[in-house]
């Protein structure tokens, strides 16, 4: 046998399939990897059923099913004042991490640098070096909010492009619009490239605004929006979502598109464009995760563990310093095994790992899913590890 090459020579088993299967093993409450433990819409599921009786199985075009792109132009342009053509600037792609790695193929290349924000969702890392090109991390500030002087201080020469991720995985942050300011100001004067993961875009909460690049001229000009209906129809599954970007950066993404995955699930793509004449489902998102979060962080305000701010997504993280001094991954362990509730680290978000004493648990689970981990978290009162 020869000897396998790998192109990713310090990469292991993602943290999500990890926990998951020691929350399997152990029988514990799974708030690990971030997927919904309750159903969609019947109505969205009997259309992907209506499309196959349809006849709708075989390729669609290769930038995607064109009444998806023109839903998916329309809600952008009106949600965000953008001006996305549905021809020309958006390509369904096989959820949002196809959409990452092309967009990142697409504008950076050997000895490239690329800025990501950490704590940093941990396909970018992988998906810059692929293409030859070295991932910078610049870290939040403590109380995990866009550092703009680190992120200038880790501009060099090669910097190409910068990974923005918001609301943000894992730290329930939202960017705000002076952030945006910040990051097309640093855009335009070192000409870098925007990767813009907006997966969470319809969960953020208190009133506050998504603030997407497709909002700012500036940045839109320069950005790839990544998104995924994963998320926002509770069925992350079906490995179906969008990139947005103007022509010629939607030009480079399907050159690589069209010979890597070609084209999507053809059903699926009818049913989401029916599924979207009704905005109902995606403006409601919000108001349906702000109260699964108030609900859990209500149910274990009386534990040891502090919670840290959620403004958006559907995660929540806390800081476990008062129960143990074990590091991230320990605890999370530990908590998984021997408590009955499974969570993520932050520590494996990050090139060189932080410990400061957080994990992140996900609460797009049922009322009961929730109420039950709560009840096993409560035995943490008076308890050290
Ligand atoms: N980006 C972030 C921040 C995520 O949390 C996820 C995973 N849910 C993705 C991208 C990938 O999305 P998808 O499952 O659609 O590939
Ligand atoms: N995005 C999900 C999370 O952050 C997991 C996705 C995956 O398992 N790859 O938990």
């Amino acid at each position: 046998m020869p000897v396998l090459p790998t192109k990713l020579p310090h990469t292991g088993t993602t943290i999500f399939t990890v926990m998951s299967a020691l929350a399997a093993e152990h029988g514990a409450v799974n708030l690990g990897q971030g997927f919904p433990d309750f159903g969609t819409d019947p109505a969205l599921l009997q259309a992907v059923t209506d499309a196959m009786a349809a006849g709708y199985n075989q390729y669609p075009p290769m930038t995607g099913v064109p009444a998806l792109r023109q839903a998916v132009a329309a809600k952008l342009n009106a949600l965000y004042g953008s001006a996305y053509d549905a021809d020309r600037d958006i390509t369904i792609t096989a959820g949002g991490t196809q959409g990452l790695i092309t967009a990142i193929h697409a504008c950076v290349g050997a000895g490239d640098e690329v800025i990501i924000i950490e704590p940093a969702y941990d396909s970018y890392d992988p998906a810059i070096r692929l293409a030859g090109a070295v991932p910078v991390g610049v870290p939040m500030t403590l109380d995990y909010r866009l550092d703009w002087d680190a992120v200038r201080a880790a501009v060099t020469p090669r910097t190409r492009a910068l990974v923005l991720n918001t609301p943000h995985n894992p730290s329930g942050r939202i960017a705000t619009a002076d952030d945006q300011r910040e990051l097309a100001q640093i855009a335009e004067q070192h000409d870098l490239f925007v990767v813009s993961d907006e997966v969470y875009e319809h969960m953020v909460f208190d009133g506050a605004a998504h603030e997407s690049v497709a909002r700012h001229p500036g940045l839109r000009e320069r950005s790839f929006l990544v998104s995924s209906f994963g998320k926002t129809f509770h069925v992350t599954g079906w490995k179906v979502g969008f990139v947005a970007a103007p022509p010629a950066l939607s030009a480079a993404f399907r050159r690589l598109h069209q010979y890597t995955v070609f084209t999507v699930h053809t059903p699926t793509q009818h049913a989401i464009a029916a599924y979207l004449a009704d905005p109902a489902p995606w403006q409601g998102l919000s108001g349906f995760y702000q109260a699964k979060r108030d609900a859990f962080r209500a149910a274990i305000e009386g534990t040891p563990l502090k919670l840290l701010p959620c403004e958006g997504t559907y995660f929540q993280t806390v800081d476990y310093r008062a129960v143990s001094d074990k590091t991230e991954l320990e605890f999370a362990r530990w908590l998984t095994t021997e408590v009955g509730v499974a969570a993520i680290p932050l520590s494996v978000f990050y090139q060189q790992p932080q410990e400061r004493g957080h994990v992140r648990f996900c609460f797009a689970k049922r009322d009961e899913t929730l109420a039950k981990a709560a009840q096993c978290l409560q035995a943490l009162a008076g308890r050290r590890a």
